[in-house]
């Protein structure tokens, strides 16, 4: 069974059970059914030949129905954040040759997009979904747009195929999950972490609890982890680096499953959230975009014996049907325990970027097998648990966001004329990452570049800080040194 038919399935199945609780509102399987079905109807009265089509995304019932109607008609969502700088969704609108945009609302306006209300007048339909038949392996299901160094978001599209495999890859890891679970989903819908967070519950009838995105996230998130007793939650690690100071007082007694994804997760941190949450399995998993949502995992069973490197919990093995390597600088593949960059392959892997040269530089071939570089440093133990160890480039996550920060200089070089700017992830005195800019030579008037700045990239690429310092420091080969110069201004 595919995951559209498992979703068909309970559809029929579990029409009373709650499917999602949205800012206190439940809605049934049923609901869900009518407000999906009607949409469908709406796709097919006003864009049946289109495969793209964007969404407006917000935390409300139609953002996530639409997506399921366009499942059940084997087309791509894109997702379009209303909050992002209308310069970069109209790159995303471009990329993508969105010509259609589902919104709630019709009061949303997108140069050269036709926008279809999904929020008003229900379209005539008998309440039934009908499911396209489409080759799964060749129709891409979503594409996500992330940070790209050039300036210009990066487009990943996944096939039904990859989820498919990553569904399957993921009931393989033995999780005892029913409908009787309550999942939280924390993600904004532009991070492909949000897709399991649906995704696996509406696969068993489990419901599904989202997180507004206005006010203090976090204090959101253990809201709603508390008081709906939430048995499921992926979380970045990020939310316990902000939970931290609370430790002492959370208990979660009705957590079962506790996954950290999308960045570094610390085993200090790991071991004292354990006790927050004494009955739940907690794993440390991960992936890139481009290999759909996760496809490592390293459950940690005793807080005491937390595999780790640096600090950094380990990311553990491959899923089924995924397999990962580790090669040097010719994409060599290195022995055990040696250090290099990790490269995936398998059933997850996306078949490459919207932007052909892209993928050129990213995806190579050994032995017959399509790999990607994940631009991670890692190795694998002799056990064959992966180590993380950091990154190749200038890729970090700031609150599980991917940023290249060479996006962040690109546009502040491009709007000051100033050409030595360096942005640098900085630790904060509460242990979260920030971003720190630093120009070489005479101060700018900071105010109006970070406003330009806003036009351009999306709010958690704002930088915290400005610095100015007369002179960049240079390593041995003559190139800025980046870890001196953090020295110089923390
Ligand atoms: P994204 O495409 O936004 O999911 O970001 C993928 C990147 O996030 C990876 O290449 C890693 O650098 C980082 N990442 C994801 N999961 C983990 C993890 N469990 N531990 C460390 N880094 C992670």
């Amino acid at each position: 069974m595919n995951f559209l038919d498992k979703i068909i399935s309970v559809f029929n199945t579990h029409a009373d059970k709650s499917a999602f609780c949205i800012q206190n509102q439940y809605y049934s399987y049923a609901d869900l059914l009518i407000i999906t079905a009607s949409i469908q109807t709406k796709i097919n009265n006003h864009c049946p030949g289109e495969q793209n089509i964007g969404i407006v995304i917000k935390d409300d019932i139609e953002t996530y129905a639409s997506i399921f109607a366009l499942f059940f008609s084997g087309k791509t969502y894109i997702p379009v954040h209303p909050g992002y700088p209308a310069e970069r969704a109209g790159q995303i609108i471009e990329q993508a040759s969105i010509k259609y945009l589902l919104s709630k609302t019709d009061n949303t306006s997108y140069p050269g997009v036709t926008v279809i209300a999904t929020g008003t007048s229900p379209e005539e339909n008998n309440g039934k979904i009908s499911l396209a038949s489409f080759p799964l392996d060749t129709t891409n299901v979503y594409i996500l747009f992330t940070s790209g160094s050039t300036g210009v978001p990066k487009g990943v599209p996944i096939t039904y195929y990859n989820l498919d495999s990553f569904v399957k890859a993921f009931d393989a890891l033995g999780y005892k999950t029913d409908h009787n679970d309550r999942f939280l989903q924390m993600f904004e819908l532009t991070f492909d972490l949000s897709v399991m967070s649906y995704l696996i519950p509406l696969c068993h009838g489990a419901c599904i609890y989202t997180i507004p995105d206005s006010g203090m996230k976090f204090m959101n998130i253990y809201g709603v982890l508390e008081t709906h007793k939430i048995t499921f939650a992926l979380m970045v690690p990020s939310v316990l680096a902000n939970l931290r100071p609370y430790f002492e007082e959370i208990d979660l007694p009705d957590m079962r499953y506790s996954l950290f994804c999308g960045e570094a997760l610390y085993k200090d941190v790991a071991q004292e959230w354990m006790h927050c949450v004494p009955n739940a399995v907690v794993e440390n998993v991960y992936g890139p975009t481009e290999a759909t949502i996760f496809c490592l995992t390293y459950a940690i069973t005793e807080p005491d014996n937390i595999i780790a490197y640096n600090g950094i919990a380990a990311i553990g093995r491959p899923m089924r049907g995924m397999e990962a390597i580790v090669v040097d600088d010719n994409n060599r593949q290195l022995p055990k325990e040696e250090k290099g960059e990790l490269c995936l392959h398998g059933d997850q892997l996306t078949p490459g970027y919207l932007n052909a040269e892209k993928t050129r530089d990213a995806f190579f071939e050994l032995d017959w097998k399509r790999y990607y570089r994940t631009g991670d440093i890692a190795f694998r133990q002799d056990d064959g648990n992966f180590i993380y160890c950091g990154r190749t480039d200038h890729q970090v996550k700031i609150q599980g966001f991917r940023i290249e920060l060479s996006e962040i200089e690109f546009h502040l070089r491009a709007i000051t004329g100033s050409s030595n700017v360096v942005a640098l992830a900085m630790n904060a005195p509460n242990g979260l990452m920030q971003i720190s800019v630093v120009f070489e030579g005479a101060e700018h008037n900071m105010e109006p570049v970070i406003e330009t700045l806003k036009t351009k990239v999306p709010p958690y690429m704002i930088p915290a800080a400005v610095h100015f310092v007369t002179i960049f420091p240079l390593n041995t080969s003559g190139k800025t040194d980046r870890k001196a110069l953090q020295k110089m201004i923390a």
